[in-house]
């Protein structure tokens, strides 16, 4: 990633600034920025993308095992006010997540459903573009990562993302976890978060923690760009529709209807 002098003064003076207030995140851990050659165990690819088969993923009514997953695996907290939770994959029904789908001839049953989102790691990530201390990038694979330590808790993230896949920790996390993993950092208050399709775990060579707990088999995880990866194959054998796609983010989780 470019980084001019003046992108430099900004990015600097924000940061100063955010020390400063005290507001700067101080997770015990961050992600390692830098995406690095593969070492030996990696699950690599040009462009990961996921496949999610609403067929499958709605017969199994009341299921959470993949939200399960990853609030074990990423130490993320239960917290009672619904205004401060916070979420990296969860539930909505498919006429809130689908608005661009709404039609007034839809079963109404079928658009009160529970369908699972999660952060679409978009192609055009509108998240990036508006740090101002690149706490979040994308990677050349496509993820959309997060670095705690460099975010100032300034939220523009969160406005920028029309997916509401972004939480801020408005209080410390830590006494909402219910059993505290070793294999993850944890969070401070005054940070965002977000899904970052188990980048922690691709790195150990294990599919992201949802895909891997799903029973139905409904997700699909791959490399898009591999034209003989399964995310490719049910992708050509399915018709498929993303989330708010005509906003031009170019959102690489694909839902089969
Ligand atoms: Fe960013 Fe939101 Fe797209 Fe995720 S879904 S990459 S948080 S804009």
């Amino acid at each position: 990633m470019g980084c001019d002098r003046k992108t430099f003064l900004r990015v600097t003076g924000l940061s100063l600034a955010a020390i400063a207030s005290g507001k700067a995140g101080t997770a015990d851990n961050g992600p390692e920025r830098a995406s690095g050659p593969p070492v030996s165990g990696d699950l690599t690819a040009k462009r990961w993308g996921m496949v999610i088969d609403l067929r499958k993923c709605i017969k199994k009514a009341g299921c959470d095992l993949c939200v399960k997953a990853c609030r074990n695996c990423h130490n993320i907290p239960e917290i009672g006010d619904r205004r401060h939770e916070i979420k990296w994959i969860w539930k909505e029904r498919f006429k809130d997540a689908f608005v661009s789908e709404r039609s007034e001839y839809a079963d109404a049953a079928f658009q009160e459903l529970p369908v699972v989102v999660l952060c679409n790691h978009c192609n055009r990530p509108p998240c990036v573009r508006v740090c101002p201390t690149q706490a979040t990038w994308k990677r050349e694979d496509g993820i959309v990562m997060m670095d705690y330590h460099r975010c100032i808790g300034c939220r523009y993230c969160m406005a920028a993302c029309p997916y509401g896949s972004r939480s801020f920790n408005w209080e410390d996390p830590r006494p909402g976890i219910k059993e505290l993993s070793a294999e993850f950092p944890t969070r401070s208050a005054g940070v965002v978060e977000k899904c970052t399709f188990c980048a922690e775990r691709l790195a150990k060579g294990n599919p992201p923690a949802c895909v891997q707990a799903c029973e139905p088999k409904a997700m699909l995880f791959g490399d898009l760009e591999d034209p003989g990866s399964a995310v490719r194959e049910a992708l050509r054998a399915n018709a498929a529709i993303r989330r708010k796609a005509e906003l031009g983010t170019a959102p690489e989780v694909y839902y089969i209807v």
